[in-house]
C-alpha cells in the first residue's frame, strides 16, 4: 500500500503516480502503518453506514407505530358495532396495520421475507442488501399502508 503525500489518497503498490492528483508516490509504506490506515478507513465506512441506517427505526417510524395502534382501536370499534358484511371488509384494514407497524418497528423482518422472492435468483443470498430504493419505498409503504386500512374502515362507516 502506498499514500500519496500531496493528497494523502491510497494507492496500489504497483502504481508510480497518484491516480487522484499525479503525484509521484513514495516507496511503499510499513505493515504497521497499513494495518492502521486500513482499520481507520473500516471504521469511517461503517460510521458513514450508521449514519446512514437505511432500515433505521427513526422518530417518524416511532409515530407510524403509535397511529397503527390508535387506527387499530378505531377500527375494532367499527368491528364491534358492524353487521358480518362490513366485519368481513375491516379484516383488511387490520392486516394493513398489522404489516405497517411490522415494517415501521422491525424493518430486518420485513426485509428478510422480501428478499426471499430472490431466493433462486442469487447465490450470494445472505449478502444481499436492501437497496436505497426499497429502504425509500418501505417509509412510503408504512404510511400508505395506514391510510389504506383506515380508508377501508371510514368507507365502511358511510
Ligand atoms: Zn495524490
Amino acid at each position: 500500500m502506498k499514500v500519496c503525500k500531496e493528497c494523502g489518497a491510497v494507492q496500489q503498490d504497483e502504481r508510480i503516480f497518484c491516480i487522484d492528483c499525479g503525484e509521484k508516490l513514495d516507496e511503499p509504506i510499513s505493515e504497521s502503518e497499513e494495518e492502521k490506515i486500513t482499520e481507520e478507513i473500516s471504521q469511517t465506512i461503517s460510521e458513514q453506514y450508521e449514519k446512514n441506517d437505511p432500515l433505521g427505526v427513526d422518530i417518524s417510524m416511532k409515530i407510524a407505530a403509535c397511529l397503527n395502534v390508535a387506527a387499530a382501536i378505531f377500527s375494532l370499534i367499527v368491528f364491534l358495532i358492524s353487521n358480518n358484511q362490513i366485519q368481513s371488509l375491516i379484516w383488511f384494514s387490520f392486516i394493513c396495520y398489522a404489516f405497517s407497524f411490522t415494517d415501521a418497528l422491525f424493518p430486518e423482518f420485513v426485509w428478510i421475507l422480501t428478499k426471499f422472492r430472490d431466493f433462486f435468483r442469487y447465490d450470494n443470498f445472505d449478502d444481499l442488501q436492501p437497496s436505497f430504493l426499497y429502504c425509500k419505498i418501505r417509509r412510503i409503504g408504512v404510511w400508505v399502508s395506514i391510510a389504506f386500512g383506515l380508508s377501508i374502515t371510514i368507507l365502511c362507516l358511510i
